[in-house]
């Protein structure tokens, strides 16, 4: 086992910015488990099954392999043996992620890998449920969020930045409050601080000041 950072939250709380500054910090890998989520969204989005349709996402779970590499100190997420790393992050293949990762079989099957990356690696390791579930002896554990408003700010701003003239705040903020509502709610490992976390508000915090406050907590 090696030594292990778990970082949860809330979705747009900052913790892939974080986690991989950190990561680079303590010359550790950074395990974006969102991404391995994000990766079976994709297999269920080819096959056009539907986020409701429980059965046949789990049946699909049976034929799906995601692999994990880390090339140069980066991450890269294979899908039956190929690499979607670059695909991964549209607001479509984040909706069915949030949508399937409710179920037991996606979860399931997302387990054993992110434990084996940690007894293989130190890591930093973000997620929603790393400190309570996959992670529950993590050497630290953090809790990160912010408010849905600097959330939805921070994502609003993202988007400008990239040139999207159709972002729309509201409508955004909407979004990550039903995430959270459905992360938070769902049956199977659902986002909880773990009673060991370290809660971490980052709606006043600048990214330093939050890595400085995690890389203290190392020590
Ligand atoms: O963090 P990211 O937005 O990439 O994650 C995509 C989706 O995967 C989230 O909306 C969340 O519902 C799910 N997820 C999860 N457990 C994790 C990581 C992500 O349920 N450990």
């Amino acid at each position: 086992m090696g030594y292990s950072i778990a970082i949860d939250g809330p979705a747009g709380a900052g913790k892939s910015t974080i986690a991989k500054l950190i990561a680079k910090e303590r010359g550790c890998i950074y395990v974006d488990t969102g991404a391995m989520y994000r990766a079976m969204a994709i297999y269920f989005l080819r096959q056009g099954i539907a986020a409701e349709d429980e059965v046949a996402i789990t049946e699909a779970c049976k034929d799906i392999e995601v692999v994990i590499k880390y090339e140069g100190n980066v991450q890269n997420v294979y899908l039956n043996s190929e690499n979607v790393t670059s695909i991964l992050r549209t607001e479509e293949v984040g909706k069915m992620a949030s949508a399937s990762s409710v179920y037991g079989a996606v979860r399931a099957k997302l387990l054993d890998l992110q434990r084996k990356l940690a007894e293989d690696y130190d890591v930093v390791m973000d997620g929603r449920d790393i400190g309570t579930h996959v992670l529950p002896n993590a050497d630290v554990k953090i809790y990160m969020t912010a408010s849905v408003e600097e959330r939805a700010n921070r994502r609003y701003k993202e988007l400008v930045e990239k040139g999207d003239t159709s972002a729309d705040y509201e409508k955004i903020k909407a979004d990550i409050a039903e995430r959270d509502y459905r992360d938070m709610n769902r049956e199977i490992a659902p986002l909880k601080q773990a009673e060991d976390a370290i809660l971490l508000d980052t709606s006043d915090m600048s990214i330093e000041e939050v890595v400085n406050a995690i890389i203290a907590y190392c020590r």
